[in-house]
């Protein structure tokens, strides 16, 4: 399969070094006028000025007056579940805090009995995602509170075929009613179930929800030390409500990413800005939640953190999948600038699920995971709120959006 994009009016590469990016590297884009990608069997086997293309022995697509970009790589979302929590987005509109909803049975609760329920568990939306420009989530296990369910959650992952799916293991990320006398039970059965979870190769992360009134930081660190010890790396839902010490344990631990840091103390800022550990924001979180704050993007940019942006969809705290919208929150709540919010989306997010070698920039010899975009400048995605401008997504060179 032979494929020349070409006239793209800026083709956005992000090439650069393979690792996270930080500090003034999150500004640069790599931008080439009037570009041209050639794609060669999957992966991207030539790229710059169009009048340069050496091979023009292909199918062509003209890009002429478009934005093309690397395809966007969600790198935290619950993409499996059952059914929405619409009635829930109602109490929260009605004053319902999100704790005293989770104390009720709702949230994660009644996305796990869903599960429970359901017959047969898919990627949910994942057509949707191609088009709106993304080529790759990491999808979390987490609403099915035992094995037998966390693993139909994980296999799920493993059926979606169009979009790539990067799973991890999320057993801890709620305690089911019938253990809340007897939480080290739990804590217990977790880490059973990671040696079949690991045995079975079903995920390749193991995540936590350390925050007050889920998991503890002591708790979660019997979980990853046996994850670590299986070969399974680690992510943290870290500080999304309250400062509570999941950056700190991120860190400590040598975890690729702490997610959230919508309370991260000034301290853990600093902490992690020293450390490899990817800063992973999702604004549309907060934004969802009706909260007027957000984490301190700026903050953790100027302190040399590596940020990385996602958008934690779920069906109940963030009911979006549009990686365009979450760069709009990013640059108008967060201050981040458009060029940082693309590579904290593209490049950055591949390092938080660890293929930034095949992913994230459009470099010679990686995927050839594009997106084209029916705008005439970067900063028009952003700049543009909620709308999905998103036109042709190739995944491994396969034009997946439009069929
Ligand atoms: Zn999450």
């Amino acid at each position: 399969m032979s494929l020349n994009i070409v006239h793209a009016q800026q083709l956005v590469t992000v090439r650069g070094d393979a690792g996270a990016r930080r500090g003034a590297a999150l500004n640069e884009l790599g931008i080439i006028p009037d570009g041209a990608v050639a794609v060669r069997d999957g992966l991207i086997q030539w790229v710059g000025p169009t009048d340069q293309l050496p091979d023009k022995n292909a199918h062509e697509f003209d890009a002429t007056g478009k934005i093309v970009l690397p395809g966007f790589v969600d790198s935290h979302t619950h993409a499996v579940f059952a059914r929405t929590r619409a009635d829930e987005f109602e109490w929260r509109i009605q004053g319902m805090p999100y704790m005293e909803i989770l104390a009720r049975g709702g949230g994660i609760l009644s996305s796990a009995k869903a599960i429970r329920e359901a017959h047969e568990l898919h990627v949910r939306y994942a057509d949707r995602f191609l088009e709106h420009g993304t080529t790759t989530i990491e999808a979390k296990s987490g609403y099915g509170l035992n094995l037998d369910n966390e693993i139909r959650m994980l296999e799920a992952m493993r059926n979606e075929k169009r979009l790539e799916v990067v799973p991890t293991y999320l057993g801890a990320h709620a305690l089911p009613p019938e253990f809340t006398e007897r939480r080290g039970d739990f804590i217990d059965a977790v880490i059973r179930d990671l040696e079949v979870i690991a045995q079975r190769k079903l995920a390749e992360f193991c995540d936590v929800f350390v925050e007050p009134g889920v998991f503890t930081p002591d708790e979660a660190r019997r979980i990853f030390a046996k994850a670590q010890s299986l070969g399974l790396r680690i992510k943290v839902h870290a500080d999304e409500f309250q400062s509570y010490g999941g950056t700190a344990l991120a860190v400590e631990l040598g975890a690729t990413s702490a997610d959230h840091l919508g309370a991260i103390s000034d301290a853990d800022i600093q902490r992690l800005a020293q450390s490899d550990v990817i800063a992973t924001l999702l604004p549309a979180t907060l934004f969802t939640l009706g909260e007027n704050r957000y984490a301190p993007a700026r903050k953790l940019i100027d302190a040399g953190a590596a940020v990385a942006l996602a958008t934690d969809f779920n069906p109940g705290t963030s009911p979006t999948l549009n990686m365009q919208f979450v760069l709009s929150l990013a640059c108008t709540q967060m201050k981040m600038t458009p060029a940082e919010a693309i590579v904290a989306a593209t490049i950055n997010g591949a390092c938080a699920i660890r293929r930034q070698q095949r992913i994230g920039s459009i470099e010679v010899g990686k995927q050839a995971d594009i997106a084209v975009y029916d705008v005439s400048d970067y900063r028009e995605i952003p700049y543009f709120t909620a709308v999905n401008f998103c036109i042709a997504t190739l995944k491994r060179g396969a034009t997946l959006f439009p069929l």
